[in-house]
């Protein structure tokens, strides 16, 4: 795939083409391609020949002319032009920043995570379509610099006082993922001796904050060492690991993470754990580089299924603590996140119609991750599942029951009962118990049906794991008066006297 985003002139006026490869896989000669307006799509050719594109809407039906045979791989080049929706509240309302830096010079960013990608080029906008590798070709005024995903291949100085600036990415990339960044940008760079050999990372910041940059990008070094430890190589060798600063928050654009944390410890300089441990590191170098691996490796084909981009890349947060601070500061942390958690609606939303679950997806699915690791018993083998989600996942787009019976397999637990309460239910399971005549009685409530988790309390001061069920069970302990305490570690509630 390739795009060229030929001018950015003041008027917030874009135009360009994308040149779009594809494989015939079935011999249709309709093609799909969206693109919302107010952008227009303003001419599609093949071969040289201009093409029928039908518009219905956001989607444009385009009749190729020429036969297509299974197996050929066809171009064609779809032209458009226009003013992309201006984004309100970057990323989650997205679109085109235009901004100005404290110097009064240009500084754009686009955001498209929920809107999707045609917002603002005309591509085939759904998540289980990433093009294998694709071309940024972007041009915009001299004296600015576009920085987008992939490897810069080289810049062209024009004669009209402009640049263009030629981006390679050499892996698949969600639609999402692709960005366009323009500043008076500024580089610096380091290597990283990573599990695939050196990897480099490079920063591109407002030319002003250089100095501050240099020291606290540190953060982005040490993300690498600890996610490389917990969840196999850096995805994206070939394409170099980039911190972009832009004008909003942040998002997890695929090799080229973009950075508005304000130089900020913690989320905008909060804690979102409210232990103290969130201001060990920027949030948003953390989990947005995360997601290299849960969103932008590993991928969901439906959007209902988020919960694995969001619920994993939530837990990476605590396992960045866990590699520098030990486990119990990564305990509290995903611990103190549970307060975040509102059990409005399941983590799973409803599949094809573009549906997302609840906002619960990002604490409550790293609390359950805490929770599975507790069941495993072998912080190691936890380890190697995490990675072998990458490995096996590689560049992929998968569904959550992959997920699932990947981590069943591999852990030799049938989780299918987990599962269902955790992500398709928004009842948090209740130990309830009763401690009389030196007899534990105990039983699940508020489970779904045959839910039967294992769970570790302690009697007294001694631990203990016990297995409830929907029915009561019975334990003999040694003293009515000893006290019942549930592992904090487990995210479940408990009712007992
Ligand atoms: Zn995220």
């Amino acid at each position: 795939m390739l795009i060229d985003l030929l001018e950015i002139p003041d008027d917030k006026f874009i135009s360009g083409k994308n040149t779009i490869q594809y494989k015939v896989l079935k011999p249709h000669q309709v093609m799909q391609i969206d693109l919302q307006s107010p952008m227009e799509i303003t001419k599609v050719t093949q071969s040289g020949k201009e093409l029928e594109v039908k518009h219905n809407g956001n989607a444009h039906f385009i009749t190729l002319k020429s036969n297509q045979n299974v197996g050929d791989i066809n171009a064609l080049e779809v032209h458009y032009k226009g003013k992309p929706r201006e984004a309100i509240r970057a990323p989650w309302d997205g679109g085109f920043s235009w901004e100005k830096d404290q110097n009064g010079k240009h500084f754009i960013a686009t955001s498209c995570q929920s809107l999707g990608a045609s917002v603002w080029w005309p591509n085939k906008d759904h998540g289980y379509d990433e093009v294998d590798s694709m071309l940024i070709s972007v041009t915009n005024p001299k004296g600015l610099m576009n920085v987008s995903n992939g490897r810069l291949r080289k810049l062209v100085k024009n004669d009209n006082n402009t640049v263009t600036s030629h981006w390679f990415v050499n892996n698949p990339i969600n639609s999402y993922g692709v960005n366009v960044n323009i500043g008076d940008y500024v580089n610096f760079s380091e290597i990283h001796e990573g599990e695939k050999g050196d990897l480099d990372m490079d920063y591109w910041v407002l030319s002003y904050n250089l100095e501050k940059a240099k020291e606290h990008f540190k953060d982005a070094l040490k993300m690498m060492k600890a996610f490389e430890h917990w969840f196999g190589p850096y995805p994206f060798y070939e394409d170099s690991f980039k911190l972009v600063e832009v004008p909003y928050l942040g998002m997890e654009h695929q090799s080229s993470v973009t950075y508005g944390n304000q130089y900020k410890k913690g989320y905008l300089g909060n804690d979102l754990s409210r232990t103290g441990w969130g201001l060990k590191f920027d949030f948003i170098i953390i989990h947005e580089a995360g997601h290299e691996w849960f969103a932008n490796n590993i991928t969901n084909k439906d959007v209902a299924d988020m919960w694995i981009h969001e619920g994993f890349t939530a837990y990476s947060e605590n396992l960045f603590l866990n590699y520098y601070y030990g486990k119990e500061a990564s305990a509290d942390y995903v611990i103190g996140t549970r307060a975040n958690i509102q059990n409005d609606k399941p983590l799973i939303g409803t599949y094809n119609v573009n549906n997302r679950g609840s906002s619960d997806m990002y604490y409550k699915g790293a609390n359950m991750l805490h929770t599975l690791r507790q069941l495993l018993k072998d912080d190691e083998k936890w380890r190697q599942i995490l990675r072998g989600l990458n490995s096996t996942f590689y560049h992929k787009t998968v569904t959550t029951m992959e997920i699932e019976n990947y981590i069943s397999e591999q852990s030799g637990i049938d989780l299918t009962e987990f599962f269902n309460q955790y992500l398709r239910d928004i009842r948090i399971p209740t130990l309830e118990y009763s401690h009389q005549k030196r007899t534990l009685k105990y039983r699940w409530i508020d489970v779904v049906d045959g839910f039967d988790m294992p769970i570790l309390i302690k009697i007294g001061a001694d631990e203990q794991w016990i297995f409830p069920k929907a029915e009561w069970q019975t334990l003999k302990t040694p003293s009515s008066k000893m006290l019942i305490t549930v592992d904090r570690n487990f995210y479940v509630n408990s009712k007992g006297n």
